[in-house]
């Protein structure tokens, strides 16, 4: 009789405790009778490698990875897919039959995916993007919006060469536009994503001027707490169509799940309110 093999995930990070991956990734297990466990775990950067290499010798077959070593653990894996690489950074480790750590980025996939659900009519030729802050959030978002023919994004980041590093990365359909700028560009864009910490719960608010917003743009904010933004507020009573940034986390989280439990969840009411609870 061969023992039976009840598989790991979970996800690194340090502070790791306001995670919500816990919550999607339980949901799905217990909604497909999968018999599982997801894990949060706090891991400072020296002990990082060490405890991603010892993880799958327990029974873990991925995890996923989150601020602050999302960037570090590239240098772990022994393979990182070509999206991840153009990110610069890994969301997603899959432990593989044959011993290798392989590191994937699925940000920029959940931020599409949520978008095409949140704003079906958004077509990304038709008209340019602006992105709000160069961080580590706004690469996945700039990979994804260069890949989906996004025609120009318009970048702007508090810190001017942040964004410009970015510019260099991602080539000529990127422009940088001073932050103080911001308001002018919103007009013309077709598409508005906040990539800022600004508006989270304990952040500042977003100041930027919103007057510019109407029913011809689409909306989104990476931020999901709170769920509606002051963005997202002001942008839905100018009658723009607006897209929350929980169901990123959410669209993120099913390429991992089905890579590590080999069944495909679904984003839907019930997997919003299990991350919420
Ligand atoms: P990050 O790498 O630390 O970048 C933070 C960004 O916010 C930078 O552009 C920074 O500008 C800007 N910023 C911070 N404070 C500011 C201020 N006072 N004024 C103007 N700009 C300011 O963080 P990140 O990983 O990109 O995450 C950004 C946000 O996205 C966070 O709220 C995170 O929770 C959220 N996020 C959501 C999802 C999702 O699934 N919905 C996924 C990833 C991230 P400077 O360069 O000038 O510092």
């Amino acid at each position: 009789m061969t023992a039976r093999k009840i598989p790991l995930a979970g996800v690194i990070g340090s502070p790791v405790a306001h995670s919500r991956s816990p919550h999607i990734h339980r949901h799905w297990l217990k909604a497909h009778g999968i018999e599982g466990y997801y894990i949060p775990m706090d891991v400072g950067h020296d002990d990082l490698a060490r405890v991603i290499r010892t993880l799958p010798r327990m029974g873990f077959v991925g995890v996923n990875i989150t601020i602050p070593h999302k960037q570090a653990v590239l240098d772990v894996a022994d393979q990182v897919t070509d999206r991840a690489t153009l990110i610069g950074a890994a969301n997603t480790l899959i432990f593989r039959k044959d011993g290798k750590i392989h590191a994937d980025n699925t940000d920029g996939y959940g931020f599409i995916e949520n978008l095409r659900s949140g704003a079906p009519h958004w077509q990304p030729e038709a008209g340019p993007a602006v992105v709000l802050g160069a961080g580590g959030a706004a690469r996945a978002v700039l990979a994804s919006l260069c890949d989906a023919g996004v025609p120009e994004i318009l970048l702007t980041n508090r810190t001017r060469a942040r964004a410009e590093n970015l510019q260099e990365e991602f080539g000529k359909r990127v422009q940088v536009v001073d932050w103080v700028q911001a308001a002018n560009i919103i007009d013309i864009a077709h598409l508005v994503v906040n990539t800022t910490s600004l508006g989270m719960v304990g952040k500042p608010e977003l100041r930027v001027p919103l007057d510019g917003l109407g029913k011809q743009h689409v909306v989104t904010d990476l931020v999901y707490a709170p769920l509606k933004t002051r963005l997202l507020q002001v942008a839905e009573e100018a009658g723009a169509t607006t897209v929350d940034g929980l169901g990123m986390l959410l669209h993120q989280a099913v390429p991992a799940f089905e890579r590590w439990f080999g069944v495909r969840p679904e984003v839907d009411a019930a997997t919003r309110a299990a991350a919420l609870e």
